[in-house]
């Protein structure tokens, strides 16, 4: 089939590539004209594992092309794709600023019957106010879809190879039966629904997800004062099938493009409907509220921060992504900073990023784990990188004026904190340091 992808971001471009390799020829379109000059030039202007090379093969079979000229591109396709950012907008709903230009750019560069297709994440009614903008512009018929996106940053092209399910919202057999063509390769589970449903399991599904991980750190900073073991309790509650064992890792909370501003969005869909909606609403705050204890535990830990050095491992949101939009580290540095610290950070791919983000004279940027470690007074982990994973505890505890770990992603075990003198706090598990045997080995940790 032809395709166009409007955007070229983490879901445009992934999608793109994808779906040339299945055999599609796609042309990738951006507004940005730095990201196309990169593409042109075999760069990448994201980090996902394995994205380069198959964009080479792709490029190099003839199925997969970049430009900035929507019109044409969009002229070429049978499906025109929308996957254009939909970030916040200050009151918390989503800016579909992106979405409606799209829309306008496509229908006027339409030729002839096509389907447009939103991918982008959007609130209920959006594709039907974009069945709207088109229909203003142009006499060509058109078909709307919604097939919202679930792919992760991280393992974007394995998750779209390998989708748990596809969406696809259609208004009539055609375009649904088009798009089932389309997605069959991937996977038999495609659940077609009508436009306004589609759009909301897009939302469901991530709030639902964030209220896992909010209800778990919620119940991780109850096992900390009770004295429980956070890991062994969401080990024992995810073998429980109705509950399973996704997203039950307690630690210092969601970031990311997605979760923070899609759940402030349905707390919006709820409210233009004179809905409140309790639960997510407190999910958001207990998520807002988590980042901070670690800050809670250096301060425990070194009363004080004025004039110590804190080392942080790790800036994007989570580990195999160079994004850091939304990430805990975009708060907890700036606080840190703002209570006298001096920070020394490193990330394995996302420093340029985060820099882009937030730059500070009381911010050492570092090459690698060990040297974010050297004279540290303490030592924070905010993502779960293999790399930090593989690291020597014992030669980090040499490097460090104090052996203290704050470990925001429960990454190390007890038993490898025991064979270090690290005072070690952690989410949800009781305070370790060398002096307390370890006498665990009878747990299923
Ligand atoms: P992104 O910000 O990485 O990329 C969006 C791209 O669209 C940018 O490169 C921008 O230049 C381009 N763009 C905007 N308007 C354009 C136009 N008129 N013509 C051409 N290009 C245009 O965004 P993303 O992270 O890929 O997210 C896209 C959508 O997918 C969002 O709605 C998001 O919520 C949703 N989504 C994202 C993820 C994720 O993990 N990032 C997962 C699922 C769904």
């Amino acid at each position: 089939m032809k395709l166009t992808v409007i955007g070229t971001g983490y879901v445009g471009l992934v999608s793109g590539v994808c779906f040339s390799d299945l055999g599609n020829d796609v042309i990738c379109v951006d507004k940005d004209a730095k990201k196309i000059e990169m593409l042109l030039n075999g760069e990448v202007p994201i980090y996902e594992l394995g994205l380069k090379e198959l964009i080479e093969k792709n490029r190099i079979e003839g199925r997969l092309s970049f430009t900035t000229d929507i019109s044409v591109a969009v002229q070429e396709a049978e499906i025109v794709i929308i996957a254009v950012g939909t970030p916040q907008s200050p009151s918390g709903e989503a800016n579909l600023q992106f979405i409606e230009q799209a829309a306008r750019e496509i229908a006027v560069a339409l030729n002839g019957y096509k389907i447009i297709a939103t991918k982008s994440t959007v609130p209920v009614g959006t594709n039907e106010r974009i069945k709207t903008i088109v229909g203003e512009l142009t006499d060509h018929p058109f078909d709307i879809v919604s097939v919202p996106e679930f792919l992760r940053e991280g393992s974007a092209i394995k998750d779209t190879f390998h989708p748990d399910r596809i969406v696809i919202g259609a208004e009539n057999k055609r375009a649904a039966e088009m798009m089932i063509e389309l997605h069959q390769p991937l996977t038999n589970k495609i659940i077609v629904t009508d436009v306004r449903s589609a759009e909301m399991i897009k939302y469901a599904s991530n709030a639902f997800l964030a209220t896992k991980i909010s209800f778990i750190n919620e119940i991780a900073n109850i096992c900390e004062k009770v004295g429980a073991d956070i890991t062994l309790v969401a080990r024992g509650m995810g073998l429980d099938r109705r509950i399973g064992e996704s997203f039950l890792n307690a630690g210092i909370g969601y970031g990311g493009s997605c979760f923070p501003k899609d759940t402030n969005a349905l707390i919006q869909i709820a409210g233009n409907v004179e809905y409140d909606f309790k639960l997510l609403r407190s999910v958001v705050e207990v998520n807002q509220m988590q980042r901070f204890n670690v800050i809670q535990k250096l301060v425990d830990s070194l009363g004080s921060l004025e004039g110590k050095t804190v080392g942080i491992w790790g800036l994007s949101f989570k580990p195999n992504t160079d994004d850091v939009r939304e990430a805990p580290s975009l708060e907890i540095i700036p606080a840190l900073i703002g209570m006298g610290a001096k920070v020394k950070v490193y990330d394995p791919v996302a420093m340029d990023k985060f820099r882009a983000f937030f730059n500070h004279e009381s911010i050492v940027w570092c090459s690698g784990a060990i040297e974010v470690a050297e004279s540290a007074d303490a030592l924070c982990l905010l993502t779960e990188w293999e790399e930090f994973r593989n690291v020597n505890l014992q030669q980090i505890e040499k490097q460090m004026n104090q052996p203290i770990l704050v470990d925001g992603r429960n990454v190390f075990s007890h038993k490898e904190i025991a064979d270090t003198g690290f005072y070690y706090y952690s989410v949800g598990r009781p305070m370790m340091n060398s002096l307390q045997p370890y006498d665990r080995e009878f747990l299923s940790v």
